[in-house]
This record gives C-alpha cells, sequence and structure tokens, in this order.
C-alpha cells in the first residue's frame, strides 16, 4: 500500500453541521502526491485541495450524484502544498452501512496530469499552426459558426480580411525558407497586434492571413468606415521594416474585405469574396486594400477624395454660413442658428453631416472651427449696424473635439475682442457628446464662457446616452430638442412622451426649450400646448444664405 501511486482518501458521510464530508483517512501516496501531511488533511473538507481553476461543473455533477448516494467519476485540477496544479482523475465510491445508510465516501484518485498536457498540444495543433502559432483554418472555421451565431442574435456587421503579401514567394526564393518562415512568425506577431482580443487572426498556409473581425459596426457605412482603419492600420504596420536574424527586410501587402450582418451567409461565399477583393487590391497595384461591396468601396474612395478637396477648402474660401431663423412666441424672430455649407467644386453642396466627421479625422477641426467663430462675430458686427437684426442671437455649432481644445475658452474670447461683437448674443450649441468625457473639465469651461456672457445650448437633447442627472450642474441655457422627436411627436405616442418630459425637464431646471426641426403647423401648435415656446424649422423658413437671411427679417416685420 504504502508504494502505491494511487491516492486513496476516505471521508465521513458529512452533514450541513460540519459542512459536508470531512476526511477520516488518506494512504501515504496522497502525502507524496500533494505535499500535505496526513495529520493536515484528516478532518478538513476535501475542498481545501481545490483552488481558482478547478472545474466547477465537474464539482456541481459531483455532488448530484452524491446527493443521490451514486458513485461518480470527474477530471479536475487541485492543488498541491505549494499551490501548483495537477490533473486527477477521480473516483468516488459511497459505502452503505446494514441499513443502507451512507457512513463513508472512497475516493480514488489518479493523477492525469500528463494525459492533459497530451491532449492540450493535440488540441493546439488541431487548431493552430504550427508556425505562427495562429488559428488555422478548422479553428477560424469554428470562430466563424459563432461569429453567425451571434450575428443570428444580434444584427452586427463583422468582417473578413484576406490578405496575401506582396511577392513573398520570391523572397523566399531569395534569401531561404528559414529566413521566410522567421518573417512569417514576425508578420503574425504585427497583425495580432493591430486586432482586439476578439478577433481571430489566421494563417491558411503560405503567406495567406486571414482576420475576422467582430463588430465592426451597426450599419454599413459605420462598418465600412472601421475595417478601412483596421486595413489601413495593417498596412501601415506591415510596411515597417522587418529585421529577422540581424537583416533587414521590406513588405507590402494586398488586403480584401468582405462585410456582413447575416447569419445566413455561407463561409466559403465570404472567403470568395474577400479574395476577389484580395486580386483587385493586388490589381490596383498592390499595398493597398479593396472591399468586396463595390459600394463600400465607392463609399470609402469617396470619402478619401473628399477628404483631399476638404484640405484646400478652406485656403479656397469654400465654406459659407447660412441662417435659419429662431422663433419665440412672444417675441418673434429672436436669433439664428449658423449652419456651414461646403461647396465643393465639381460636387455642388456637400452636407455638413459628411464632411464634419472628416473634418475631424484629416485634423482640420481647429482651423475650420476658427474660420466658424470669426465669420459669426463678423455677422453679429454686421448685423449690429441693421436695426432691424441689431438684437438677434446667432448659435454657432461646436463638435465635441473643438470644444475639448485646450485654449477653446481663450479662442472665443479672443475672436469676440478682435471682432468687437457682443458676447451676449453668441451662442454655442453643444451635443451631449462633448459631456461624454471629463464633465468637471468641460463644466469649467462652460462656467468661463458663461461668466462672460455667452450662451451655452445642448443641441440634438435626447438622443445622447447620457446620464441626465449632470444637466443640473451645467452652465446651459438652453435645450433644444432633437429634431426626430418633433417631427413625430404627432405620429409616435413615444415621442411625444419624451418630448413632454424634455420640456418639463428644462421648466424645471429654468432652462429656456427650443424645438428642431418643426416642419409644420401642428407639430408647433401641439409643442406650445405643451409648454415649448421657441422654434426653429423649415416650417418657419429653411437656413438661408446671408443676404436672403437679411431679406428675409425684413419681411417679417
Ligand atoms: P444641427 O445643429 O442639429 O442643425 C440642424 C440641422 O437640421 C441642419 O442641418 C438644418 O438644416 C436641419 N433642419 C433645420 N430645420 C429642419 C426641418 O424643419 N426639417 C429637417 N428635416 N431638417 C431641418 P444641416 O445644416 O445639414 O446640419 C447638420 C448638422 O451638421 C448640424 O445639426 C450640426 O450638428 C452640424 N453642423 C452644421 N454646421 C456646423 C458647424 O459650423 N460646425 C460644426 N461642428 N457642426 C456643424
Ligand atoms: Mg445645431
Ligand atoms: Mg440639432
Amino acid at each position: 500500500m504504502a508504494q502505491l501511486n494511487v491516492v486513496v482518501l476516505i471521508t465521513d458521510a458529512g452533514s450541513a453541521e460540519t459542512g459536508g464530508p470531512r476526511i477520516v483517512y488518506v494512504n501515504d501516496a496522497f502525502e507524496r502526491v500533494t505535499g500535505f501531511a496526513r495529520a493536515h488533511a484528516i478532518g478538513q473538507s476535501p475542498r481545501f485541495l481545490q483552488g481558482k481553476n478547478t472545474q466547477a461543473a465537474e464539482l456541481a455533477l459531483m455532488t448530484q450524484a452524491l446527493r443521490i448516494g451514486q458513485p461518480v467519476r470527474v477530471e479536475l485540477i487541485n492543488y498541491t502544498v505549494e499551490g501548483k496544479e495537477f490533473w486527477i482523475d477521480l473516483d468516488i465510491v459511497p459505502v452503505t452501512n446494514a441499513a443502507g445508510l451512507c457512513v463513508n465516501y472512497i475516493g480514488i484518485q489518479r493523477d492525469i496530469t500528463e494525459k492533459k498536457k497530451a491532449q492540450a498540444l493535440v488540441e493546439q495543433l488541431a487548431h493552430h499552426d504550427a508556425l505562427t502559432g495562429l488559428a488555422n483554418r478548422r479553428l477560424l472555421a469554428d470562430r466563424f459558426k459563432q461569429t453567425l451565431a451571434a450575428c443570428a442574435r444580434q444584427p452586427v456587421y463583422c468582417g473578413l480580411l484576406v490578405l496575401d503579401l506582396d511577392d513573398f514567394k520570391s523572397m523566399n526564393d531569395t534569401f531561404g525558407h528559414a529566413q521566410g518562415d522567421a518573417l512569417l512568425v514576425e508578420v503574425a506577431k504585427r497583425l495580432t497586434a493591430c486586432v482586439r482580443d476578439v478577433d481571430t487572426v489566421a494563417r491558411l498556409g503560405g503567406d495567406e492571413f486571414v482576420v475576422l473581425i467582430q463588430s465592426v459596426g451597426n450599419d454599413a457605412a459605420e462598418a465600412a468606415s472601421n475595417a478601412e482603419t483596421v486595413a489601413r492600420k495593417i498596412l501601415n504596420r506591415l510596411s515597417q521594416n522587418f529585421n529577422v536574424e540581424g537583416e533587414s527586410y521590406h513588405l507590402t501587402a494586398s488586403l480584401g474585405i468582405a462585410l456582413f450582418n447575416n447569419a445566413a451567409f455561407p463561409m466559403d461565399a465570404l472567403f470568395k469574396q474577400s479574395d476577389l477583393a484580395m486580386y483587385q487590391a493586388k490589381k490596383a497595384g498592390r499595398n493597398t486594400f479593396r472591399f468586396f461591396d463595390a459600394g463600400m468601396q465607392v463609399m470609402v474612395d469617396e470619402r478619401s477624395w473628399l477628404g483631399g478637396e476638404l484640405r484646400q477648402a478652406l485656403a479656397q474660401e469654400q465654406f459659407t454660413l447660412h441662417y435659419q431663423p429662431q422663433f419665440d412666441t412672444v417675441r418673434g424672430l429672436v436669433g439664428a442658428e449658423a449652419l456651414l455649407r461646403w461647396d465643393c467644386p465639381g460636387r455642388g453642396q456637400v452636407s455638413p453631416t459628411v464632411f464634419i466627421p472628416l473634418v475631424e479625422q484629416i485634423g482640420l477641426t481647429k482651423s475650420l472651427g476658427h474660420w466658424v467663430l470669426e465669420a459669426a462675430c463678423q455677422t453679429l458686427v454686421h448685423w449690429s449696424t441693421l436695426p432691424a437684426l441689431s438684437h438677434l442671437t446667432l448659435s454657432i455649432n461646436v463638435s465635441p473635439k473643438q470644444f475639448q481644445l485646450p485654449d477653446f475658452v481663450e479662442s472665443v474670447m479672443a475672436c469676440l475682442q478682435r471682432t468687437g461683437a457682443r458676447p451676449d448674443l453668441l451662442k454655442l450649441e453643444l451635443t451631449e457628446g462633448t459631456l461624454i468625457h471629463d464633465l468637471k473639465g468641460v463644466n469649467a469651461k462652460m462656467t468661463a464662457l458663461k461668466s462672460y456672457g455667452i450662451g451655452l445650448s445642448l443641441d440634438d437633447f435626447g438622443t445622447g446616452y447620457s446620464s441626465l442627472n449632470y444637466l443640473r450642474r451645467l452652465s446651459l441655457n438652453q435645450l433644444k430638442i432633437d429634431q426626430s422627436f418633433v417631427q413625430s411627436v404627432l405620429t409616435n405616442e413615444n415621442d411625444a412622451a419624451i418630448t413632454r418630459t424634455i420640456v418639463t425637464l428644462g421648466k424645471s431646471l429654468g432652462l429656456e426649450v427650443l424645438a428642431e426641426g418643426v416642419e409644420t403647423l401642428e407639430q408647433k401648435e401641439f409643442l406650445t400646448q405643451i409648454g415649448c415656446h421657441a422654434f426653429q424649422g423649415y416650417f418657419f423658413s429653411k437656413p438661408l444664405p446671408a443676404l436672403a437671411f437679411e431679406a428675409f427679417v425684413s419681411n417679417c416685420d
């Protein structure tokens, strides 16, 4: 018995008061294997051998079997006295007395650590590429299936990127396969570093890599834009020199992208799509990416073209401000919102909803923001010379990125001083996005602006996700109910309820509430009825060029 390598452990039947079975006997092998002394073990629950990686499901199975007096066999991780993990195959048999009552449990356990290691190795080999350690085709297929299942629960876009190194074959032939392999290992590392943990990077052999990216966007446009970001990041990382065993190499790759959000999409078809796109990238001169979906490619190309045009737009004076009147039931016309317009040559008017995000991507936020501020202040100064317009306020839109600029407050003050515009006629429209980060810092800026008499308005209110609690603490003057609610107040009860709530909320906080996007008399009447008295929208007027706005004002009287 003393030389036996099988661990034998006997417990009593245990009871609720004692916290379950307690150890009454262990053999010599127990001491050898676990490192715990017999004296330490006796009287304890066998649970002291378990730890954080012990299989909870196996334990549950064990408890359940023993409760109904059945023998049971489980595979578990146990811990030695030094905290080292080892795997056991554990057989437990209940021993009953003459009356049929359980009096003891006998546990017999064998060490199966080596077997488990071998299994893990087989598993690793079966699911991973031996050279790079990346997922292989089989694991990729599994992950793909899981992704599709997730798509079925929640339709969100995912992407399959196929990547082929440019001219890798000739490089392999020139420098030898050992260097080639070492390079592939480096490529694998860089690819893995470019994506998130939830994404899968696989090597399907040779120099063909595949990246499965999860949840790239809720709609096609967002997905295309995010997939583009990933693709650029990958191309950029790969094009940096590789140093392998003292040699420096330069590599590029061609990438094909297929996006999907449909659980019924077969993997083969998607592979064909990404492959096709990858060949188009090769044809287009390599070191680039292509989308399978022509529409997405157009979208991405168009954005990159527009980005190029945008860089010149400021210098070439292609921006103007249009002015949309704002009304109040008591005083009539009280002000206007300045809305940016870009007259792009060969393209016509481009909507700010398209170009503002681009402005931020290409780093023009500050200069364009300055331009708008300057133009608005000059407009205020010009209006001050016209009796019919001298009392009007002018609102400008400030993006979260612009507001975050460290010298934002100073630049506004400098502009007011330079132009001589009245601060109390200038209003800044912020969005909830501005309030998401660093609320304290944001509020400090708002308080400073307000102390100079500048008005602060919260635009598109009701669409953000932020909590309403912050409102109380902010130095705001006005809430603008988002047009999506306003436009359906008469047709959608939910939106009507939200609108009512915003009006009540605004009143309780002492804020003016303005409804934007008012298109019909009926909407205006409903809003008036629920206590909203300020409006802006096509029902009153579309945004107008400067001169047309002045003409509009003189017709108002
Ligand atoms: P916003 O600030 O919420 O502006 C209101 C938008 O609704 C404007 O679109 C306006 O033309 C439109 N609108 C006004 N009344 C109605 C209506 O009755 N019905 C409908 N359907 N639409 C109406 P626009 O000019 O295309 O501007 C879109 C957004 O672009 C603005 O939304 C604002 O967030 C941003 N934006 C505009 N100018 C600037 C700017 O100078 N700087 C920054 N950062 N963003 C700007
Ligand atoms: Mg606005
Ligand atoms: Mg708005």
